[in-house]
């Protein structure tokens, strides 16, 4: 199969109409149309096989990883996803891979109404690289600068699941029925709560990298320090099922690849917080707060006041 014959067949139907594409797949560059109101929000991500993800993943969770890592990236930034380009490098044109592959990635650009304009094809070592676009009202996108002393830090979901569910996977125990393993294969990206937070975070980030990794981007770029009520961290009920509470803390704080957001808000806002809660399309746990002294602490659920470096936790 050509290169072209593979486009066409695999990734020219993704079933994503959007009025706002003015030309899609098919010439030299797409053409798009952004509102006057708008900014344009712009992200890219790299997949590496044996690096982002076992090699022998299922396909479909490649396809939807790929896509959710860079559609995390725009929740993070409070844009609503519109439009993605795909540059696939393969080592062969692996029929049956592709069509699990797109499968995968084309249920998750559906459910969010992202369409693909665009992309490469290169033989290679398996990498997938995708660049996604999103819009958001002129002057409203969030950052992870932005966080004042006093602010409430939270997070969506529950971290440390994806990480448990790959080493479950490694295991040999990736059993895909098991909650901690789905998120892992099928992370959600929150755009309905980056969304939904516009005008009432003070700043966000998601976590790709662990939560204590993340969030410390956020208070380096927002000048600012937290203490993190470790009794309060949202761990699942099946990553506390399939290990150790210690070992559980340990990926909700340090485990990546959850596509979680971690965001504050200042007092005045928690109301507002509260009252559009339900429009988030999930839980959300307050975790800490912010204080002015620099630095990451975590307290213990005796009130012990812990460096992050004092429990063992390597994780920048
Ligand atoms: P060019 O040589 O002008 O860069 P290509 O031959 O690489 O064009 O691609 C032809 C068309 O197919 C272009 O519109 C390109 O964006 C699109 N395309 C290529 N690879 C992909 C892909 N993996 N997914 C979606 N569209 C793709
Ligand atoms: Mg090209």
């Amino acid at each position: 199969m050509d290169e072209f014959a593979l486009i066409r067949r695999y990734f020219t139907d993704g079933g994503v109409m959007r009025a706002d594409t003015v030309l899609g797949i098919g010439d030299d560059a797409a053409v798009l149309r952004v509102p006057d109101d708008r900014q344009l929000v712009v992200t890219t991500d790299s997949l590496v096989s044996g690096v982002h993800f076992p090699a022998e993943l299922q396909p479909d969770a490649i396809g939807h990883r790929a896509l959710a890592a860079n559609l995390s990236d725009l929740a993070a930034m409070g844009a609503e996803p519109a439009w993605v380009l795909l540059a696939l490098t393969l080592p062969e044109a692996d029929e049956r891979w592709l069509e699990s592959f797109s499968e995968g990635f084309f249920r998750l650009a559906r459910s969010h109404h992202v369409a693909l304009v665009g992309g490469n094809v290169a033989r290679g070592p398996l990498n997938i690289t995708i660049t996604a676009h999103g819009l958001v009202p002129s002057g409203q996108a969030l950052m992870r600068k932005g966080a004042r002393p006093g602010d409430a830090v939270y997070v969506t979901g529950h971290p440390g699941d994806a990480a448990a569910g790959l080493k479950l996977i490694q295991s040999g125990h990736g059993d895909t029925s098991n909650d901690c393993v789905q998120r892992f294969c099928y992370p959600e990206p929150r755009a309905a709560a980056g969304i939904g937070l516009r005008g009432i975070a003070s700043a966000m980030i998601d976590i790709s990298d662990g939560l204590l990794a993340d969030l410390s981007h956020l208070l380096a770029a927002s000048d600012v320090g937290a203490t993190l009520e470790l009794a309060g961290l949202p761990l699942s009920q099946t990553l506390l099922a399939s290990y150790p509470a210690e070992t559980g803390r340990h990926l909700g704080l340090t485990g990546g690849d959850d596509y979680e957001l971690c965001f504050t808000v200042p007092n005045e806002r928690l109301s507002e917080l509260h009252r559009r809660v339900a429009d988030l399309g999930c839980e959300v746990t307050r975790i800490g707060s912010i204080e002015t002294e620099a630095g990451l602490r975590l307290r213990d659920e005796h009130g012990n006041l812990k460096g992050t470096d004092s429990l063992g936790y390597r994780h920048f």
